[in-house]
């Protein structure tokens, strides 16, 4: 049911709710499908991933609402041609994971008060599935095929823990302490540690309020732009919150006598790592065909050298899960291998189009080290810079004699309409990268700023998704071949 709600100045009528309707009733589509049918159709899984905040959630909201309504999407070569005949929500395959909850997702976005849904915090899982004709000399031969895309959302900062297992207690405490030297995020868990001796007996108490202000601190680390925290599933605990899996802390090496504090959290690391982290790769990472990385390096940017160095060490780290030679633990699972990898970087709405390739290459040039050591064995990857959901408008104003493109949107903090000039990306990345490495504080060439924009209230012609930023092209390269 579509539902006007007005006509715009050009009498093009208005409709929102109609989207949100239509695609909750076609999802009741799939529970009718027959079962066996459902065990003989091609399934991709579809793996997303990035650190907290980099866009997944609004990604995989926006990217299923553009399969249903496919009117924006004319980059994806099979809804260009019409290939795709119907795309539908269907029961996911595992039983286990909570399902992606799209329809609230939707519904935050593009309601009558449009705003963000909440975050990725843990792994979740949505199947889309959908009906395609196929190309070419076979379209007139055989009919239509269903291909599920199987969907899964799941937070970067576990890709991190991967680096864990190939790390001793004391050889992590001492990375991650010397990491927290350098950050007064860190202080009060810093300032705790001088308090005790981690050889003196375990006391609980301890034990937890270490575990708490570490935690404190990986999230401060966080918001504060730092990408490298580990262990990840602390910042994003789930279900696993105040176990004592969860409840250690990185302590300085020493002695560690039986029944001491440093001999618990020597063991409930290994614990973490053995009934956290592996679990984890075995069931979910080694299933998947093809995968998005995605960042937030515009972000990174705004806060400053560091945060951006940092960014590019993190993405490194989470990189090394894709290169499985490395991992005796990764290389004695994986069945398969990722054949495409996808790096986008998000909310490109925050710049003028005409700095949207700058903003790729810089992307590229942030994962290049990662990628010249090892071409992620033998996938075929891409850097894009992309926008799930596109929350502003493009303009050009004279501003002091020079014409300056600017970006407008509303503003989160206030609900007011404000134009944005985030500043000039270099045209070579390394007039970023290269600040970064060394240790700079602060960008030469003044900051860039980036405001935050609330989701732009959206008038919806029947047959279009949400606006977006090339989500098209960026499915194209990720499935295209196989649709
Ligand atoms: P997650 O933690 O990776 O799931 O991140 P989210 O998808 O929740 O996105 C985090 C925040 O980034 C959102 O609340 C928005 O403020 C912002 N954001 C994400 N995608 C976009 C986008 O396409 N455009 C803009 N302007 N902001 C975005």
């Amino acid at each position: 049911m579509i539902t006007v709600l007005g006509e715009t100045s050009e009498g093009t009528p208005v409709l929102v709710i109609g989207t949100i309707a239509d695609t909750i009733g076609r999802s009741i589509e799939g529970v009718t499908q027959g079962v066996s049918e459902v065990f003989f159709d091609p399934v991709i899984r579809i793996g997303v991933t990035g650190l907290s905040r980099a866009g997944k959630t609004v990604f995989i909201t926006s990217l299923v609402a553009n399969l249903m309504d496919r009117g924006r999407m004319p980059g994806l070569e099979a809804a260009r041609s019409g290939r795709i005949e119907a795309a539908y929500l269907q029961p996911q395959p595992d039983d286990t994971v909570p399902r992606f909850d799209f329809e609230n997702h939707l519904a935050a976005l593009t309601g009558p008060k449009p705003h963000w849904p909440d975050s990725t915090r843990s792994i979740s899982e949505l199947r889309l599935s959908l009906r395609v004709r196929p190309r070419g000399l076979l379209s007139g031969l055989t009919g239509p095929r269903t291909i599920h895309l199987d969907i899964v959302d799941y937070p970067g900062e576990w890709l991190l823990d991967l680096a864990l297992l190939e790390q001793p207690f004391d050889d992590w405490s001492t990375l991650a302490l010397a990491a927290a030297e350098t950050r007064p995020e860190a202080d009060a868990y810093l300032a705790r540690l001088k308090t005790l001796t981690p050889s003196d007996k375990l006391d609980e108490a301890t034990a937890t309020a270490l575990a708490r202000d570490w935690t404190a601190y990986l999230n401060a680390a966080r918001v504060a732009g730092y990408s490298d925290c580990t262990p990840g599933r602390f910042m994003l605990p789930g279900d696993l919150e105040g176990s004592p899996a969860l409840t250690f802390a990185p302590l300085p090496p020493g002695d560690t006598p039986r029944g001491s504090l440093a001999r618990e959290f020597a063991r409930r690391y290994e614990a973490y790592k053995a009934q956290v982290v592996k679990p984890f790769f075995r069931s979910h990472f080694a299933r998947i065909d093809r995968q998005v990385v995605l960042v937030d390096a515009l972000g990174a940017i705004h806060s400053g050298p560091r945060a951006l160095e940092d960014l590019r060490k993190a993405l490194s780290g989470i990189l090394g899960a894709f290169r499985p030679g490395r991992n005796a633990f990764l290389s004695s699972i994986l069945g398969k291998r990722v054949d495409r990898i996808l790096f986008a970087a998000t909310k490109a709405d925050h710049l003028h189009h005409s700095q949207h390739d700058r903003l790729a290459r810089i992307m590229e040039a942030l994962v290049s080290d990662a990628r010249r050591r090892a071409d992620f064995a033998g996938a075929t990857t891409q850097a894009m810079a992309i926008a799930a959901l596109r929350a502003t408008v493009e303009e050009t104003r004279t501003i002091q004699g020079h014409e300056t493109n600017l970006v407008r949107g509303l503003l989160l903090d206030t609900g007011k309409e404000a134009a944005l000039h985030p500043g000039d990306l270099p045209a070579d990345p390394s007039a970023l990268l290269a600040p970064a490495r060394s240790g700079a504080d602060n960008w030469l060439d003044g900051d860039f700023g980036v405001m935050h924009f609330a989701p732009a209230p959206l008038s919806l012609r029947a047959g279009d998704g949400p606006p977006h930023i090339r989500l098209d092209r960026a499915l194209e390269f990720l499935i295209g071949d196989k649709l």
